[in-house]
Parts: C-alpha cells; sequence; structure tokens
C-alpha cells in the first residue's frame, strides 16, 4: 500500500510538526557535515511555501542519558546552520514536550521553530504513549521526513501517528521510491554488490535478494566465510565459524535460482590487521590475512558489473578506511560512477561513507541517507515509522 506524502494533505493555514534526522556529526559545536540538515530541506521549505501557520521541527542527536538537557547533545549548532540554510530565522526551544514549550511556539514570530533533543526524554525510544500524545499537541499534522529513523518504533516516528494525520515528506518519498524500485521492479539485470565486516549482518539481506537479483557480488570480511565454505584456504582472514553451513546454504541457494554467485578470486594480504604492509596475492597462506580484494577481483567484479542495468550496492569491499586496503572499493565506486545508463544505489552506513571518501556522491543516482534503515527495507522488512503513516486512498 503506497503511504500519504505531504502533497496528498491539505496543510495551508495549519501547524506541521516535522521529524527530520538531524542527527549530524559534530566536532565540538562545528558540524563536520550538513547533509542532513539539507536533505530536510525540500519538506520544510514545501511546508512554508503552502502556506502552513507553523513549522515544528524535531529530531534526535547522539546518544544522550535521557535524563534532561545536555549542553553537548544540544540542538543549538542545527538550529544555527539551518538558518543559514534556510535563510530565515529558526527558534530553538530549550525542551520538546511541556506547557512552556507550547506558549513558546504560539507566542513566536517566527516560522520555523526546532524542538531540543528528542532523547533528552527517555520516553522517546520507549515509544512512551504520553510523550508521543504531547508531541502531536503541538500540531495538527504529522509529517515523517527521517528516513534514518524509520526503522526504530520511536514516539516521534510511530507512536505519534496515533494522534495525528501522518504523511511522508520528501526524504522518504524519494527513499522508498529508489530503494522500492530497485528491489521490486528493477531494470534488469539487477547485480547487488555485498560487503561489510559480518555475513550475520547480512543473511536476511542475502536471503531476501537471491529471489530477486541476478547476479550478487560478495566482498569486504564477509567473503571470507564463504570462501572457507568452498574449502578455500583463508588464513586469518575475518572468519564466523557458526556461519560456515549458512554460507554454504545460501551459495546453494543461489545455484538453484539461477543467480551468479561472485566471490573474492585474489586478495591483498598482510600479516597483521594493524600494518599497512601488505601484497597482492591469488592465496592466502596461513598467517596472513586479506584485507582487500585484489585485481582479479575487480576485473571479474566490473566484467559483471557491465552487463547491468541496476547496482545496489551495500558494504564496502575492504578496510577502505585505510588507504592500503581502499583501493578495491575505490575501483568499484569509480567504476560504478564511469556507468551510463545504469541505476546506481549506494545503501547508507559505510558505503555512503566510502562514495563520499572518494567524492563520487553526485555520480550515484541515489545515496540512502539510513544505514539501518535501508539494511532493513532491502531486507524485505515493514519499517515502523512508514508503517504508521496513513495509507493513501
Ligand atoms: P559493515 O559495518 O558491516 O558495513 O562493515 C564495514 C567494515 O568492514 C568497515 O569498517 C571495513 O573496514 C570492514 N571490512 C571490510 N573488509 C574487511 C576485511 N577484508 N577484513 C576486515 N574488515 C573488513
Amino acid at each position: 500500500m503506497q503511504k500519504m506524502t505531504v502533497r496528498d494533505i491539505n496543510i495551508k493555514g495549519k501547524k506541521v510538526i516535522i521529524r527530520v534526522d538531524f542527527n549530524v556529526p559534530l566536532d565540538g559545536e562545528h558540524i563536520t557535515d550538513d547533509r542532513r540538515i539539507a536533505a530536510a530541506l525540500p519538506t520544510i521549505q514545501y511546508a512554508l511555501n503552502n502556506g502552513v501557520s507553523k513549522v515544528i521541527l524535531m529530531s534526535h542527536l547522539g546518544r544522550p542519558k535521557g535524563a534532561g538537557f545536555e549542553k553537548e547533545f544540544s540542538l543549538a549548532p542545527v538550529a544555527k546552520r539551518l538558518e543559514e540554510l534556510l535563510k530565515e530565522k529558526v527558534l530553538l526551544l530549550n525542551d520538546c514536550i511541556g506547557p512552556a514549550v507550547k506558549e513558546s511556539i504560539s507566542k513566536s514570530t517566527e516560522r520555523v521553530v526546532l524542538l531540543e533533543n528528542l532523547r533528552f526524554h527517555k520516553a522517546e525510544e520507549k515509544n512512551d504513549p504520553a510523550f508521543a500524545k504531547e508531541l502531536a499537541s503541538l500540531a495538527d499534522v504529522y509529517i515523517n521526513d527521517a528516513f534514518g529513523t524509520a526503522h526504530r518504533a520511536h514516539a516521534s516516528t510511530a507512536g505519534i501517528t496515533a494522534y495525528l494525520p501522518s504523511v511522508a515528506g520528501f526524504l522518504i518519498e524519494k527513499e522508498l521510491q529508489y530503494l522500492g524500485s530497485a528491489i521490486n521492479h528493477p531494470k534488469r539485470p539487477l547485480t547487488v554488490i555485498l560487503g561489510g565486516a559480518k555475513v550475520s549482518d547480512k543473511i536476511e539481506l542475502i536471503k531476501n535478494l537471491i529471489p530477486k537479483a541476478n547476479s550478487i557480488i560478495v566482498g569486504g570480511g564477509m567473503a571470507y566465510t564463504f570462501l572457507k565454505a568452498q574449502g578455500i584456504n583463508i588464513g586469518n582472514s575475518k572468519l564466523e565459524k557458526d556461519k560456515v553451513d549458512l554460507a554454504r546454504e545460501l551459495m546453494e541457494q543461489a545455484k538453484k535460482a539461477g543467480v551468479e554467485f561472485a566471490l573474492t578470486t585474489d586478495f591483498v594480504i598482510t600479516q597483521s590487521f594493524t600494518s599497512d604492509d601488505c601484497k597482492i596475492s591469488d592465496v592466502i597462506p596461513d598467517g596472513w590475512e586479506s584485507l582487500d580484494i585484489g585485481p582479479k577481483t575487480i576485473k571479474r567484479y566490473e566484467e559483471i558489473l557491465s552487463k547491468s542495468k541496476t547496482v545496489v550496492w551495500n558494504g564496502p569491499l575492504g578496510v577502505f578506511e585505510r588507504d592500503a586496503y581502499a583501493k578495491g572499493t575505490r575501483a568499484i565506486a569509480d567504476y560504478l560512477a564511469s556507468l551510463k545508463d545504469v541505476t546506481v544505489i549506494i545503501g547508507g552506513g559505510d558505503s555512503a561513507a566510502a562514495v563520499s571518501k572518494f567524492g563520487l556522491e553526485d555520480k550515484m543516482t541515489h545515496i540512502s541517507t539510513g544505514g539501518g534503515a535501508s539494511l532493513e527495507f532491502l531486507e524485505g522488512k515493514e519499517l515502523p515509522g512508514i508503517a504508521a503513516l496513513n495509507d493513501k486512498k
């Protein structure tokens, strides 16, 4: 069922409360990356341009104790940056619920009000109904535009929908469009690239994707458990011993479904995880571990990708944070950036961080703003913050 969006509801003259994801990285009071604030602007601006009487914004930031105000987790730096981006005054309140908050909103001359960090109250993450009702009492319409927290049933993402007409903002709409069509009706062939540290984090994802994908490429730390299942020596490389049988089963399932399953075939190996002293090798001898894919693997992956029309990428292919082991992830990111007429979707989290590190963000069709949320969506799970929104009539 399709969800109502902000376009499907009359907001003129109304107070709208928007759940945004302003959980930005901070260095003291300095925002080191403001993309999450920028990503919320289209919905905020739409509301302002469509005659709302007030835009009330709410977000969490970091992991405060949940026992009241903590300066370190204040949204003050966000309010400042938001003012610059919106080019209009933003009123930051010192709490998110209560009579003083209500009074400040009704007296405010600013069109945009930012509530203080939701997680200053434990009730937020507990999805406490009384807290959700308090938040709802501030407005007439609820808009969820925080894709990054849509996989959590919190008061501001799910609970609040019991009390207000509830619709999706443009960011959530865009995420659902890109992630949804890539998985459910992609231009084929569909290739999924999976990497990252652990098989256990990606089992549900692989299970959900086997019936949908044409090819599955597995690299990164998780590949070695699959290689072990094929009887290949992996030395000291990352291994989840208790997942070897499952890895074998998943490869058999893929084979039965006619899905190409491409594993790492050559390696960048080192004798110590902390050392940058490494070499390219077709095998991983005892005492060595592999921290990146080698050039033959890169070539093989590129061949598969060259035939693809849709690519979904989740998880780095090596220890990309260190230059010595970033070549594989970079080569594949560069190759994806060079493809024409191919839809390339980057899952949030580490793969998004890798693409950003290589300065290739503009070259991808869509980079998800939610790590956990995009993973759960691609696993085929229902995201509570989206399920709770009103269905389109
Ligand atoms: P994840 O959070 O599961 O997406 O995993 C991302 C992490 O996996 C990154 O921090 C990478 O450094 C790490 N990683 C990727 N490849 C390897 C590898 N071959 N060995 C160990 N860690 C890896």
